[in-house]
């Protein structure tokens, strides 16, 4: 049964230089129509009551007006009442008193704060509108509101960033009392300003040094890798990520949103007059049992914990080992992956070259 839905907004009040997100400046004419289609969306869906995630995402949700932002949750509010963790992603500069408010009185508990970085120069050269200043009160906002339970994003890898502003924005964080921090290094993607600007991330040693500094200094600071990007204050856990890591099913909800339920990827097509059209139109991958085999995997060595081999058994009705046992002895053999009661998990060294470890699982 499925268990977590994402919601997608896709509006953002101003285009940050690495994004290619399908999203769009924010219109209050093109919202309302938005909402209209996902109310329908919603409609034709037949969600289930009894969702234990709920994560509204996009996008930029807080940059919704109160009374749009107001109409998207009470849409949903049939669907909370058994939800443990309800996340919405915030800007800094959108996340006020009125907004926090709202939100936490529909029951949004956690809150995914996009800081990236406290560095006013690279902040501007991201096209981000917010400074050290506003991403305190944001929190003090959320504190004020009830809510506790933040999680912010950071980047690396940022053009000229030094390892210095690195671990400033780092302490920064921390010091902001947050319980959840997800890291990202750059990548130029193709439809970004920086790939118009013809911006380049760092090389790669430097970000590889940028990341391992950081688990240290997280770790140091009482926050525990649980994830290849995620860290956290014990017990902190995201549900809903958690849920994307053990390949649970989850639904996809509005413009941008993916979904997985019952062997079957979808989204919806290319294009806000496509989903304003017919917002219940998707485009649907079927997958097949290799397929699956090989995506839990891929999203299960991501885990600290790694990959429950029971589970794998329960889904698929072999073994692990069945499918892949060249690859695992191969791995094991290599320092790469161990295997520890009921899981098979990335060693150190295997989580520092991961991609290569998951590559081995093409076959
Ligand atoms: S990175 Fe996030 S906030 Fe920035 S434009 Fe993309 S979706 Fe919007």
């Amino acid at each position: 049964m499925v268990k977590s839905c994402y919601v997608h907004v896709p509006f953002c009040s101003s285009i940050c230089a690495y994004c290619d997100f399908q999203r769009a400046g924010y219109s209050e004419v093109l919202c309302d129509k938005w909402l209209d289609a996902l109310e329908k969306e919603i409609q034709y869906k037949c969600m289930p009551s009894d969702l234990t995630t709920m994560y509204i995402g996009g996008g930029t949700p807080s940059c919704l007006q109160l009374h749009q932002l107001k109409r998207l949750l009470m849409m949903l509010s049939a669907y909370v009442s058994q939800v443990e963790e309800f996340t919405m992603e915030m800007n800094p500069e959108s996340c006020t008193d009125e907004v926090c408010t709202l939100v936490s009185s529909f029951g949004v508990n956690r809150v995914s704060l996009g800081v990236q970085s406290f560095e006013p120069r690279l902040l501007k050269l991201m096209n981000r509108h917010h400074d050290e200043m506003t991403i305190k009160n944001a929190v003090s906002n959320l504190h004020r509101s009830g809510i506790y339970n933040i999680s912010v994003d950071a980047m690396y890898s940022l053009p000229t960033q030094t390892m210095s502003e690195w671990i400033s924005t780092l302490e920064k964080c921390v010091l902001l009392g947050v319980t959840h921090l997800s890291m990202y290094s750059l990548t130029i993607e193709p439809g970004s300003a920086f790939a118009r600007q013809k911006m380049e991330p760092l090389d790669a040693d430097t970000e590889a040094d940028m990341y391992e500094k950081a688990i240290s200094f997280l770790e140091e600071n009482g926050f525990k890798q649980y994830e290849i990007s995620s860290f956290c204050k014990p017990g902190y856990e995201s549900k809903h990520n958690t849920a994307y890591w053990h390949y649970d099913d989850f639904i996809g909800l509005g413009l941008g949103a993916s979904g997985k339920e019952n062997h079957v990827r979808y989204d919806h097509p290319f294009g806000f007059q496509n989903y304003l059209n017919d917002p219940t139109q998707i485009d649907i991958i079927e997958l097949s049992k290799e397929d699956e085999m090989f995506e839990m995997v891929m999203m299960g060595l991501r885990l600290k914990q790694g990959m429950s081999l029971s589970l794998f058994k329960e889904r698929f009705h072999c073994d692990l080992d069945d499918v892949y046992h060249d690859v695992l002895d191969n791995c094991v053999s290599k320092g790469w992956l161990m295997i520890e009661k009921d899981k098979v998990k990335a060693t150190e060294r295997g989580f520092e070259i991961l991609n290569t470890v998951l590559e081995q699982f093409l076959i």
